[in-house]
């Protein structure tokens, strides 16, 4: 299906029926198009408590001190990061679509789906959404952003937000995918700056956007690109935790 455009799905749509993204049962009703109620609850959810800096649940009994062991290490430039789902199962294999597979359009769901989360929601609320960006080659060989449909979803359905895209990434690095904690830190330090003619405003609170936060070097390294042309508040959330 990658070949077709959103707006062929306009007409696809109407000849075959959709099927939802989780569940593959028919969908024609409710707000997403392709994810049905019953397929957004099958979505392993992140509950509370999580972790304050990344976001990842904590599973067992919460003693002391509320940051996630895979954190101690990562002094993140961004305040906090939210995340609704893990990357696990039906999210997973979304999040694959999304990126891999030409399905776009899927982000709009899922984004839709993240904020039915309350802590998702309220952590959104009032910011300019800055989507992490892919070097200019990378965006034309997939033909969009994933971050940035998803940044403009979750702006669109959130009172008081707007989607900014305030950063480029300078250099493509190595894909993240294979490598390890440390070196995912190494690939992607000084790889984003704002973009030329833009410009953030120290008073407002900025939340960088991306599909899954999997070690947060990404988000972090995002965060340092706005904290040094001046943002103060700077936040992070990703709809799925790696
Ligand atoms: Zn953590």
């Amino acid at each position: 299906m990658g070949w077709l455009t959103d707006l062929d799905r306009g007409f696809f749509d109407l000849i075959f029926p959709r099927d939802c993204a989780v569940t593959m049962e028919p969908i024609d009703e409710g707000e997403r198009l392709h994810l049905s109620s019953a397929g957004a609850e099958r979505l392993p959810r992140i509950a509370d408590p999580r972790c304050l800096t990344c976001g990842h649940p904590f599973e067992g009994v919460l003693e002391g001190d509320r940051t996630c062991p895979h954190c101690l290490d990562l002094r993140p430039a961004f305040g906090r990061a939210v995340c609704a789902f893990r990357a696990r199962g039906p999210a997973r294999r979304i999040i694959h679509r999304i990126k891999y597979e030409g399905c776009p359009f899927l982000a709009d769901d899922l984004a839709h789906a993240a904020l039915a989360d309350a802590v998702f929601r309220r952590h959104l609320a009032g910011s300019v959404l800055v989507p992490v960006p892919l070097h200019p080659a990378r965006r034309r060989d997939r033909g969009y952003n994933q971050a940035e449909r998803i940044a403009g979803r979750l702006a669109a359905l959130t009172p008081g937000c707007r989607a900014e895209h305030l950063l480029r990434k300078r250099h493509e690095t190595v894909s993240q995918t294979l490598l390890g904690r440390q070196e995912r830190r190494r690939n992607v330090a000084g790889a984003f700056d704002v973009v030329a003619g833009e410009s953030v405003d120290p008073s407002l609170r900025y939340v960088v956007i991306d599909d899954v936060l999997t070690t947060g070097a990404t988000l972090h390294d995002c965060a340092v690109a706005l904290r040094e042309a001046g943002a103060t508040l700077v936040d992070a959330a990703a709809l799925c935790h790696g």
